[in-house]
């Protein structure tokens, strides 16, 4: 009997998984093939389908299942597919049938009208046009969190959608350690001088060639993958065998081949899943942390490490001979690791992205708690622009306004990405020790002993544990540690900058 109830609760979950991968491909197609005309009928269209999704998983039918299958699940083996549905599908239930549908669908309306407001506002240098609709999202947001119960802070509960199970003392107590020996570093290196400027041609068409190379060799395959180009690059896909990243060009740097490496990054989590696990809520990455680890990890550990550029360095000498004729490997990898503060997050450097990060944790936090008038959100940003980075913020374009994520009403998704920079080097720790030969692999242009080590150790995985649970499997420890981040920083700008490489 209960197997007969859990194949049907699998069986409507992977119907709700193909509507769920279907506003994906909207989404996409939204953002790469569209023509602009389409805007209006495909947010119709995304509306829809998104409603009809969430409408059959709050489903009192889903409910009953869940509550039936309870008990059957947890005497089932607990790395087994069967326990692993039951006990996903029931925590994501609880959470989503505490939310009226009106204030959900408030929620979504109220982003997609202020997206362009912002927009305009950011294009304009013009705040005042953008308070309206960030109180608006504020106040939605404050009523999304008094339907749970607040056991600590109020942000735990935002937080909580992203990276399920995190708490903001947690978060407080990481961050607060980067900020004590993370802003040091990126002092001790402004301390020695100026880098030299970085003004270069890179013609489109050859980052084009040279990317899709790189691209192959991590493991990107023609017939389960696409690369196209976008405003805002992102990664999707409609399951395991249909991964889709973008990716944007820039004429005066690379910029847009870092953004390639983070996208695939991305997009091999989800194409490394277990493929039993494909059509059910666990066929993704198991939090937004744990996945920005894996973008940060081939973008940065992987993309921006000497092995790699030993291997790829000449050939994009050949793409470009004019440019880089007067480089050699270690100039250029160098250049690519140039530490400097600066004022937009996307651009930020490997040693200073983390403290764009805490800035807008503690804004979030106390914009919740109404800590101050929201009029005064600029000063406050730009305050903290100058504790942090040194720097002085010239217009609130480049400031309060830079992120989209406030204008659709995210808040506590960006602790996120730093969160992801930090068990990318906790996880690479481990990789090492496994793969003694790691470094010269990626000397020979051979990316297949990462990869498959990733595979095994996490992707497989999917969502099938906790957050804390999957990082435990992977390095351990279920607890997020920000010194691995901090000794690999060190590391490798003391090589580079010749600051000292161990602290006193
Ligand atoms: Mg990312």
């Amino acid at each position: 009997m209960s197997r007969e109830r859990f194949d049907e609760l699998r069986g409507r979950l992977a119907e709700i998984a193909d509507l769920v991968k279907t506003v994906a491909l909207l989404g996409w197609d939204q953002q790469v093939m569209m023509p602009p005309r389409g805007a209006e009928i495909r947010a119709e269209q995304l509306a829809t389908v998104g409603r009809i999704a969430h409408e059959k998983f709050i489903s009192p039918e889903i409910g009953k299942l869940i509550d039936d299958l309870r008990g059957w699940g947890e005497e089932q083996d607990y790395d087994s597919l069967e326990a692993s549905l039951v006990r996903v599908a029931a925590r994501d239930w609880e959470k989503a049938s505490k939310v009226p549908p009106d204030l959900r669908a408030e929620i979504s309306r109220s982003a997609a009208l202020a997206n362009p407001v912002w927009v305009e506002a950011r294009k304009n240098n013009d705040f005042d046009s953008f308070l309206p609709v960030l109180r608006k999202n504020l106040d939605l947001r404050k009523r999304y969190i008094d339907c749970f119960e607040i056991e600590d802070e109020p942000y735990d509960i935002v937080l909580d959608d992203y990276e399920r199970g995190m708490r903001t003392k947690e978060v407080r107590r990481i961050f607060d350690y980067l900020k004590e020996h993370q802003s040091p570093l990126v002092k001790e290196v402004a301390a020695q001088g100026e880098n030299g400027p970085r003004e270069h041609e890179f013609p489109i068409e050859q980052q084009k060639v040279f990317e899709l190379e790189v691209a192959h060799a991590f493991g990107f395959t023609d017939d389960a993958w696409r690369l196209d180009p976008t405003v805002h690059p992102f990664a999707s896909g409609t399951g395991i065998t249909d991964i889709r990243i973008t990716t944007r060009y820039f004429t005066d740097h690379l910029g847009g081949l870092f953004g390639t490496m983070h996208e695939f990054g991305h997009g091999l989590y989800e194409r490394q899943i277990d493929p039993a696990l494909d059509r059910t809520p666990l066929a993704r990455g198991v939090s937004l942390g744990m996945h920005e680890s894996q973008s940060r990890m081939w973008e940065n550990l992987v993309g921006r490490s000497l092995p790699f550029w030993r291997h790829f360095f000449p050939r994009l000498q050949a793409l470009y001979p004019d440019t880089l004729g007067g480089y050699d490997v270690d100039r250029w990898y160098r250049e690519v690791n140039v530490v400097e503060p600066s004022l937009i997050r996307v651009e930020a450097d490997e040693a200073t992205y983390n403290l764009h990060i805490i800035l807008r944790f503690e804004l979030e936090q106390a914009m919740l708690a109404d800590e101050f008038p929201l009029e005064q959100l600029p000063d406050e940003w730009n305050s903290r622009m100058w504790d942090y980075l040194g720097i002085t913020v010239p217009d609130d374009t480049q400031g309060v306004l830079q992120d989209v994520h406030w204008s659709g009403g995210s808040i506590g998704y960006f602790p996120t990405y730093a969160l992801g920079n930090l068990i990318s080097a906790q996880i690479w720790e481990r990789v090492v020790a496994d793969l003694p030969d790691l470094y010269d692999s990626f000397e020979q242009g051979e990316f297949a002993p990462l990869r498959d080590w990733l595979r095994e150790n996490l992707h497989r995985l999917g969502r099938k544990y906790t957050p804390g649970e999957t990082l435990e499997r992977v390095v351990g420890t279920s607890q997020i540690d920000p010194e691995p981040y901090v000794r690999y920083l060190r590391e490798k700008l003391a090589a580079i900058y010749g600051i000292p490489a161990t602290v006193a």
